[in-house]
């Protein structure tokens, strides 16, 4: 039977699965093959090529060293597979990784990016990482919804599309947590429960992928952009971790030390803070981010660790259990400097790495901050070791090409390629005002 008749037999439905990679602009993009051939696809994947990785959020191509050059494999991962029935038609798609054509992983492959940093992690101090990522989003159509700031109302009149998303996050494979109505205008939230390892940052991929189809689905238009209106709140992606021993008891949680931050938590998280500066280019990457990154959002502008304060950069987030082995369960920490323009494998990375290299270090855990700290003078704030964080991508990129130290945790080659990327996203938007940079944004992210 030719594979044509087979697409004809089952009237196309399902025929197609989509090979995809989260790449350095967040976005997913891949080839789609045939079902049938999933077998031999598992094995030689599709081919890709280098250059790609150059192609910005809005399809520019930002200045190449491979040129026109080499060739690549995206093999896509069974285990990464989604397949999201809406009745009259259903999507299906496999994340994969970017491999030479020797079987290696490559060099700009996102998650063979997270895989080395979470290797990392474990072989410096034996705990493995899970962690949840909190996703905020927007629908683009005016619902002129004004006062259902977590309101009923507003959840309800988007209770169809809610419902629809929570079933197909299920089907994924992944566990449903809760979804509300946000603070602003058409913007909701939905929370999914913790992942290990890679699986967290696919997880992410996938959510936001169910979100825009399930949005499509029923009529409307999500959009996951940093922020749409500066006069508003933006929205922020919240990545939410704790550590597993090897015989998996929980790592992050000790009850004899300050605030509960076990020793590991504690070097952890004043690695994030000390890199924070360097790797916010990759976890905030565009250049609206930083409209969001700036004081009284509830989002970040400094390198702090905040207890239970959502304006902190990292939060010690509340724990709810009484039993001590419930609360060591339950502890974690947020980082909240990121949002959904960052791959969230690249994400994932850059803040695993910084946390390993504050465990190398043996920094000591960070004092943890419980007031309005924008309040304080920049001489108060330098005192007490923190900083604004960079205001635009601009300045944040040139931070982390600066920094040899975060340079050296990525591929030789990966901030030159990640700055050529990047600077042609900037370029792109250079001659625009802030509202129709907004624009463009929402329209691609
Ligand atoms: N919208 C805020 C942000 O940009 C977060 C609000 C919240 O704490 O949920 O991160
Ligand atoms: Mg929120």
């Amino acid at each position: 039977m030719s594979k044509l008749s087979t697409v004809e037999d089952k009237n196309a439905k399902g025929q197609l699965i989509f090979a995809a990679t989260c790449d350095l602009a967040g976005k997913v993009r891949g080839k789609a093959f045939l079902k049938s051939d999933l077998e031999r696809r598992l094995k030689r994947g599709m081919g890709w090529v280098p250059t790609n990785v150059l192609i910005n959020c809005f399809d520019g191509i930002g200045d190449t060293p491979f040129g026109a050059l080499g060739d690549l494999l995206l093999i896509p991962d069974q285990a990464a597979a989604v397949n999201a029935d809406f009745g009259t038609y259903s999507e299906h798609f496999m994340l994969g990784d970017i491999v030479t054509l020797d079987g290696e992983p490559w060099d700009f492959c996102t998650r063979a990016i997270l895989k080395s940093a979470l290797a990392r992690l474990e072989r410096i101090s034996g705990v493995r990482l899970i962690s949840a990522f909190e996703h905020e989003f927007q629908l683009k159509r005016d619902m002129g919804l004004i006062g259902e700031g977590f309101g009923r109302s507003g959840f309800e009149m988007q209770r169809p599309l809610c419902e629809t998303l929570m079933q197909q996050i299920h089907a994924a494979g992944l566990s449903p947590d809760s979804i509300m109505k946000e603070y602003g205008p058409e913007q909701y939230e939905v929370v999914i429960a913790p992942e290990e390892g890679v699986r967290a940052a696919d997880a992410a991929v996938i959510l936001k992928e169910l979100t825009r189809s399930t949005a499509r689905f029923h009529g409307e238009d999500a959009t996951f952009t940093p922020i749409r209106d500066p006069a508003s709140v933006g929205n922020g992606v919240h990545i939410h971790m704790s550590f597993l021993n090897a015989d998996n008891t929980p790592a992050t949680y000790d009850a004899d030390r300050p605030y509960g931050m076990s020793a590991l938590t504690g070097s952890f998280a004043a690695g994030v803070l000390k890199y924070l500066d360097a790797i916010i280019a990759i976890t905030a990457p565009s250049v609206i981010s930083y409209l969001r990154l700036t004081p009284h959002r509830w989002s970040a502008a400094f390198n702090n660790l905040g207890f239970r304060d959502r304006e902190a950069s990292l939060r010690i987030c509340p724990v709810t259990a009484k039993e001590p082995t419930d609360i060591a369960r339950q502890y974690n920490i947020e980082y909240r400097a990121a949002d959904a323009a960052a791959c969230p494998h690249l994400a994932l990375a850059a803040v695993v790495h910084a946390g390993c290299q504050g465990i190398e270090e043996g920094l000591p855990a960070p004092q943890p901050t419980e007031e309005d700290i924008s309040l304080l003078s920049v001489a108060d704030l330098s005192k007490r070791g923190f900083v604004r964080l960079p205001e635009t991508l601009d300045g944040a990129l040139n931070r982390f090409i600066e920094n040899d130290v975060v340079r050296g945790w990525f591929p030789d080659t990966f901030a030159s390629v990640y700055k050529a990327h990047k600077e042609s996203e900037i370029a792109h938007v250079a001659d625009m005002d802030t509202a129709a940079r907004c624009q463009l944004y929402e329209s691609v992210y």
